[in-house]
Parts: structure tokens; C-alpha cells; sequence
């Protein structure tokens, strides 16, 4: 069917390659291009025996748009799929627009100076890429990516009107380290140390950081701690969603992990601004990371399994509806697959299958378009093929 140019080869991208080699047939060849180009050929060496799909590697450093440019033109990829940092989103849509090539990602762009989650900056891009008539699909991942599908899925078959809508994100993994964190480090302690924030009637509410706690009994995992956080979906869907009152989003986070991260806030070691140490600038967070276990190194360590889903709530045919579409991911049947944890696992199958939906012409509009903005259906179908199954419940427990 054909070709696609994988950026980064990280946790994440590591799954998405896995399962672009166990879909050959849409994915007739890939090439891995990313910063440290050992990583990229390890991985090819494991995979190449096992598959059809033709795999190529390159060293690229993905801040450089001349570099993407030239790459993408020699490979001539029918998309490229972006699972570098979302400090590069922006260089790698130019990338994408000078060349006219269709372009997937799982994290909204961030400046590297501010942690500030908005849309506002690729939004931007929309009538370049309308022009251009290529595709640019936004948050392919799971949150954003399978929350954004489940509510379409929600709003087209279950509802005329979504007023309600909580995103719950529970991880019920255990890794036995004190603390770890399951993707990135820095892009995860950005997240979790930044304000909380939900919409309600159409305006943000901002909360302390972990202010707002709630308890909530998964499926597949038990009762578990969650807090409200800001999350980028939420932008989106407040806008995409008709009915809309209020969109919050809770992720589940054990007290060893919160006692840690509280300990490294108040010592400095998470924050962005950067210092001077022996005579070189350095930015404590990033130093962090480098001390912190790699996430993807947890993957043999961690039992247990994590559900993320969306609790709906709204209007069919004039009466009240409650919904809950959720999945239930193991973390150690995910390592016997592919070698990764269920983070990565739950981010890297949506981000392939977005690719997909683009390289089979299912979902085909120019510009650039959140995800929850497709038809739902043909995603809906490819999660329950490729390894992500959802369940639903139709008379769920509320979140207050
Ligand atoms: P990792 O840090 O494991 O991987 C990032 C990869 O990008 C590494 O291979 C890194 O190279 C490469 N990279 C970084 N900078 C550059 C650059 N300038 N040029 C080329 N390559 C570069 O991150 P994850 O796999 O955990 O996360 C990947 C993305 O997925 C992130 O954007 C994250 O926010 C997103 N994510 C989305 C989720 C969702 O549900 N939507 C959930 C989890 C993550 P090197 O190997 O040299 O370090």
C-alpha cells in the first residue's frame, strides 16, 4: 500500500514500529529516522527477519527543517508519523508542507521554555495545509488519540447531545521502583507539575497542581487515587463535541510517586528554567531525566494493567444517557508482544493505526484536523484488531 517515514525511536515509537511490521500490507515499508541512529538499527535487526514491510533507517535531527526536507525527499514517504518530542512538531509539519506530505503526531507542540499544552500553534497551519492538500491529523496517541475517537464514536452512535464528558486515565502498574515515570520524563513531570485545569460552560478553570482528588473503582484494576490535570484534549473536544458543559480529565497517581515529585519540586529539580552549573548551563528537569530510569527499560518490571476511557454523559432521543467506553490493557502481556510496557503499548497501536487510516484513503481531508474531527468507525474497528479492545458500560459509576 505504502511507505512511512517513523520520526523518533523512542518507547513509543518502538511499539508503533513493531505493529507497522505486523501490518505489511499497509505498510509496505518504513523508515526509522531519529537522533540516535544505533537505536533505530537495533530495532531494524530485530524486526527486519520477522516481516515484510522493507525498513530503512536514518540519522536525523528533526529541530532542523533542511535536514527533514532533504530526507523526506529521498525516501518519498506517503506519510510521516512524528513520535520525536513535541518540541518538533513544528519543523516537522514545514518539513511536511515543502514536500506535500501527509503528517501524524501524538502530542500537541510545546515551546521548550514554557509548558504551555494549546493547539493554537498547529492550528495555525491549517490553511497552508488546506492549500498544500495534505493531511495533518493531531494526537494520534491514546490520550489525545483513542479519547478523542471514543467521544466521535460516542456522539455518532450513542448520543444527540455529550454535555458531560470525564476523561479517566488510570495505570495500575507497579515497576517496584520508587519512583519512575512511564513515558519521557520530561514531558511527563511537565504535565503533572503544571496547574490542572478543566472547561466548564465554554471557560477554563484553573486548579493547584493535584488540587482536585477523586477516588474510583477501575475495571481490570480496583479502587485507585486520581487527580485532575490539564490535558490538551480537552481544547479540542470542548470545541469538536456538540453539547458540551464541561470536560474534565483525571489520571490515577500512587502516593510513593506524589511524595517523590512533591520532594523534587521543592529542591528545584523540576523546573525548566535553566541554572549555571560548573560553568555550563543546564536545565534541572532535563538533568532529572538523566538520572531517572529510562521508561523504556520498565518494561520487563511491570505487572498490572492500566484502563483509560471516557465516561459520557448527555441526551438521546430526550432522555439522560450515561456511557463509559474504556480499555483494559495488560502490561506484561504488552512486553511478551512488543517489549514495551502498556504506556507505550496504549500510545504506539493508535499512532500506527492513525497512520493507517491516512495510507488506506479511510480518512482523507485536506488541512489540519484534530482526531476526534474523522469518522470514528473505521479506528473504532482497527483498536479491536490490533491489540487495543475497548469495552463499554452503560450504567457506569460517576465521577462527582
Ligand atoms: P522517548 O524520549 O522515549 O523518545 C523520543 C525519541 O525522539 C527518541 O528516540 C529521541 O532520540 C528522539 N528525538 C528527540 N529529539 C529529537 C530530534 N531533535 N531529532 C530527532 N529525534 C529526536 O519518548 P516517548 O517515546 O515516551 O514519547 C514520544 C512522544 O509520544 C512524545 O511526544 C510524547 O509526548 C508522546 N506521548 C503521547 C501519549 C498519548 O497518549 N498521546 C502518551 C505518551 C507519550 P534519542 O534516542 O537520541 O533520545
Amino acid at each position: 500500500m505504502g511507505k512511512c517515514m517513523i520520526i523518533g525511536c523512542g518507547g513509543v515509537a518502538s511499539v508503533a514500529i513493531h505493529k507497522c511490521c505486523q501490518n505489511s500490507e499497509v505498510f509496505e515499508g518504513i523508515m526509522i529516522a531519529s537522533r540516535t541512529k544505533s537505536k533505530c538499527d537495533a530495532l531494524k535487526e530485530k524486526l527486519q527477519p520477522t516481516t515484510k514491510t522493507v525498513i530503512e533507517t536514518a540519522q536525523v535531527n528533526a529541530d532542523n527543517v533542511d535536514e527533514l526536507i532533504a530526507l523526506i525527499e529521498a525516501y518519498k514517504p506517503d506519510v510521516v508519523l512524528n513520535l520525536a518530542l513535541p518540541y518538533q512538531d513544528l519543523t516537522i509539519m514545514d518539513a511536511c508542507l515543502a514536500t506535500k506530505t501527509h503528517y501524524v503526531d501524538t502530542a500537541n507542540y510545546e515551546p521548550l521554555d514554557t509548558a504551555k499544552f494549546e493547539y493554537k500553534w498547529q492550528w495555525a497551519y491549517r490553511e497552508r495545509f488546506e492549500k498544500a492538500g495534505i493531511t495533518a491529523l493531531l494526537g494520534s496517541g491514546f490520550d489525545p488519540g483513542v479519547t478523542g475517537v471514543f467521544s466521535a464514536y460516542a456522539m455518532k452512535h450513542e448520543f444527540d447531545e455529550i454535555n458531560y464528558i470525564d476523561i479517566l486515565d488510570c495505570n495500575g502498574g507497579d515497576h517496584g521502583y520508587p519512583f519512575a515515570t512511564n513515558f519521557n520524563p520530561e514531558i511527563n513531570i511537565r504535565e503533572v507539575s503544571a496547574k490542572g485545569s478543566y472547561i466548564e460552560d465554554g471557560k477554563w478553570i484553573e486548579t493547584e497542581p493535584m488540587e482536585i482528588k477523586r477516588v474510583y473503582n477501575f475495571k481490570g484494576v480496583g479502587e485507585k487515587d486520581m487527580y485532575l490535570l490539564h490535558h490538551e484534549e480537552l481544547e479540542s473536544l470542548a470545541l469538536n463535541i456538540k453539547g458540551i458543559k464541561r470536560i474534565r480529565f483525571f489520571m490515577t497517581f500512587g502516593q510513593s510517586y506524589l511524595t517523590h515529585l512533591k520532594c523534587l519540586e521543592n529542591v528545584g529539580m523540576t523546573s525548566i528554567e535553566p541554572i549555571m552549573y560548573e560553568g555550563k548551563e543546564i536545565v534541572p528537569l532535563q538533568f532529572l531525566k538523566a538520572v531517572l530510569p529510562d521508561p523504556a527499560s520498565l518494561g520487563p518490571r511491570t505487572v498490572g494493567k492500566t484502563n483509560i476511557g471516557c465516561i459520557f454523559r448527555g441526551k438521546k432521543d430526550g432522555k439522560d444517557k450515561n456511557y463509559y467506553l474504556y480499555n483494559i490493557c495488560d502490561h506484561q502481556e504488552c512486553y511478551k508482544e512488543v517489549g514495551s510496557q502498556a504506556i507505550s503499548y496504549t500510545t504506539g497501536v493508535p499512532a500506527m493505526i492513525g497512520a493507517m487510516m491516512i495510507m488506506t484513503g479511510k480518512w482523507n481531508k485536506a488541512g489540519v484536523y484534530n482526531i476526534e474531527e474523522f469518522d470514528p468507525d473505521p479506528f473504532m474497528e482497527a483498536l479491536n484488531k490490533w491489540g487495543l479492545p475497548w469495552e463499554e458500560d452503560y450504567n457506569p459509576v460517576l465521577v462527582d
